[in-house]
């Protein structure tokens, strides 16, 4: 009997995705071993042609990581979305926008001019900026367009399931691919975690107290049977959903929320913003400012994850009027 065929595929990614598929070790021979792997760029070499040969559904399952911020990702999403049967988005990048989404509070033109111009070790002086097309001497040279804003695998196509993480942790892939094996894959849209939030998963003895003062990680050694917000750490485990092993609470850092919002949160960054004005005592509005001054980068932290798959989506920027 043939086997099933599975795609792997990045977008805008890191590449930590792929490398923790390869951290299965021996299991990825488990996995060669249920599935032919027919299109993963990082590891083997079949090109775009070979997909867009294949029939319409004929890949089985497509592991999709990365966030959505150009054309040609774009455009290999919706490839993948017709000739995959079960499209996963793997990954807190594909889920959620993750760490590119970032990019949000910003748009292209400023990325440019930040990459291209402004940076003092750029040697630029044409202030040539990159082109979707270029002229040259051998014909013309083609490049995708960066998007202004980037987008969750699920906004730009269908997904059916949603694997969290930056990036998935080894159990939960070989979890989904034993899913897939055995033919138990749940419920259309169920995003393959906890359905608790990390705190529910968290031993750390938690006293009800409340805080004064924010720390950064590497101001204090926090005490590691304490929970880390009541010591004054921000910890994103009250909006974060759990079934990472609480990989970072063990190694006495705070959770940064890689596993997007629990059931039932829509904004990861309104629920953590709430989980903190809930904890900490300040009675004055001087109390009020001097923690947000001590919460360094505040859009960063609340959104580290989450932007693109937040109800703000983006940040307005106003375009300057044409003179
Ligand atoms: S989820 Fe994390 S590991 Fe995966 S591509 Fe995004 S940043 Fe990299
Ligand atoms: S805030 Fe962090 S340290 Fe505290 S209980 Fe929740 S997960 Fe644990
Ligand atoms: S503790 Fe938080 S940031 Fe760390 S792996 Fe778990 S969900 Fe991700």
């Amino acid at each position: 009997m043939a086997k099933p065929k599975l795609a792997l595929y990045w977008a805008a990614s890191c590449g930590g995705c792929d490398v923790a598929v390869l951290d299965t070790n021996e299991k990825i021979l488990d996995i060669a071993n249920i599935a032919d792997i027919v299109f993963w760029p990082i590891a083997l070499d079949f090109k775009y042609h070979h997909v867009e040969a294949m029939e319409d559904g004929s890949i089985d399952l497509c592991l999709f990581n990365g966030a959505i911020r150009s054309s040609e990702q774009e455009r290999i999403a919706k490839l993948l979305r017709a000739k995959s049967k079960v499209m996963v988005a793997f990954g807190a990048c594909a889920c959620f926008g993750g760490i590119p989404a970032l990019g949000n509070f910003t748009n292209r033109d400023d990325i440019f001019q930040r990459v291209y111009i402004d940076i003092p070790s750029n040697a630029n002086a044409d202030g040539v900026f990159p082109r979707t097309l270029t002229e040259v001497n051998e014909g013309e040279l083609e490049l995708p367009e960066l998007f202004d804003t980037v987008s969750t695998l699920a906004q730009v196509v269908d997904v059916e399931y949603f694997v969290p993480g930056c990036p998935p942790p080894v159990d939960i892939i070989l979890k989904v691919v034993d899913l897939f094996a055995t033919g138990q894959l749940p419920p259309v849209g169920a995003i393959i975690a906890s359905d608790k939030t990390l705190c529910d998963e968290c031993e750390r003895t938690k006293e009800e107290k409340k805080i004064t003062k924010i720390y950064r990680p590497h101001e204090i050694i926090p005490d590691p049977d304490r929970c880390l917000l009541e010591q004054g750490i921000i910890c994103c485990g009250p909006a974060t959903r759990g079934g990472c092993g609480l990989t970072c609470i063990k190694a006495n850092m705070p959770c940064r929320g890689c596993f997007g919002p629990p059931p039932g949160v829509v904004d990861q960054g309104a629920a953590l913003v709430s989980a903190i004005a809930s904890i900490y005592q300040g009675d004055t509005d001087e109390d009020v400012t001097r923690m947000l001054e001590e919460i360094v980068d505040p859009a960063g932290t609340f959104y580290r994850f989450g932007l693109a798959d937040s109800l703000l989506k983006r940040k307005r920027i106003q375009k300057a009027e044409k003179g």
